[in-house]
């Protein structure tokens, strides 16, 4: 148990300050994608799915780019949160949000992959939130990485590619601020209520690939930062074993 168990306040979700939600991945939810599960972390729920073309974006012709691409998109399903989300497609435009997560997921997948393995392809990794409850883009990073290892396997299994282009794992989980205590992985409720959230992302050897962080209803001092840095590296060491379990689940 941490330092931080110890000062910590019991959740009110009953948890310690440095445990994580119970989390899940069910594989090939997807059938048509290349690779996909559903992450089940906590109340949040999302879907996460690659598909594959044999193409790569203008650009990257343009400008005489080699090898593939690997692009995500998020969206929350209308029906993810208490009072529905109206579709992007209703209003004419996707929302800042989903643009900054779908972006943030692209840059932390791109991490974990050698892209002139993949040849001229393009991975789409689509994440669709089935239940929000805190954490959809940390739950949608960890998801996907399960999902384009499950897309890896077939592709070198059916003899498209011959070397496996993954590097090191990647995951992500959140941390924040609860009451001054340094919490793991918030829900909705503790995110709500926390002075300053954050989202890490880490690939399996401890490289910090982004971390977003803000004291949106105060400031942290650089010890709490470290204490919070602490036990996401935790929750991150967690997360990679189970990625690691969910990627050896029989078809
Ligand atoms: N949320 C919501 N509707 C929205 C945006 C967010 O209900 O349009 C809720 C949802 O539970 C989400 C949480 O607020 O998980 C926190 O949202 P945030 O933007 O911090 O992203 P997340 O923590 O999901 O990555």
């Amino acid at each position: 148990m941490s330092d931080t168990t110890q000062i910590s306040k019991s959740r009110h979700d009953g948890r310690a300050a440095d445990q994580l939600r119970p989390v899940e991945f069910k594989n090939h939810v997807a059938p048509h994608a290349t690779g996909s599960t559903l992450i089940e972390w906590g109340n949040t729920r999302v879907i996460c799915a690659v598909m594959i073309e044999d193409t790569v974006p203008r650009w990257m012709k343009d400008q005489g780019v080699t090898g593939g691409w690997l692009t995500a998109e998020y969206s929350m399903l209308p029906y993810s949160t208490l009072q529905r989300k109206q579709r992007d497609i209703s209003k004419g435009k996707i929302d800042g949000r989903s643009q900054e997560i779908q972006r943030l997921i692209g840059r932390a997948l791109r991490a974990c992959i050698d892209l002139e393995k993949v040849g001229q392809r393009t991975l789409w990794i689509d994440c669709d939130v089935l239940q929000a409850d805190g954490g959809t883009r940390t739950a949608a990073i960890t998801g996907s990485y399960v999902a384009l290892g499950l897309a890896i396997q077939k592709l070198l299994s059916n003899g498209k590619i011959s070397t496996n282009p993954l590097l090191s794992p990647v995951a992500a989980v959140s941390v924040g601020l609860v009451d001054e205590t340094p919490c793991l992985d918030l829900n909705y409720v503790e995110d709500f209520a926390a002075g300053v959230d954050m989202n890490l992302v880490m690939n399996a050897d401890g490289g910090w690939v982004e971390i977003q962080g803000t004291g949106e209803k105060g400031t942290f001092s650089t010890e709490q930062f470290n204490q919070m840095l602490a036990i996401g590296k935790n929750g991150l060491r967690q997360l990679f074993d189970l990625q690691t379990r969910a990627l050896k689940q029989q078809p």
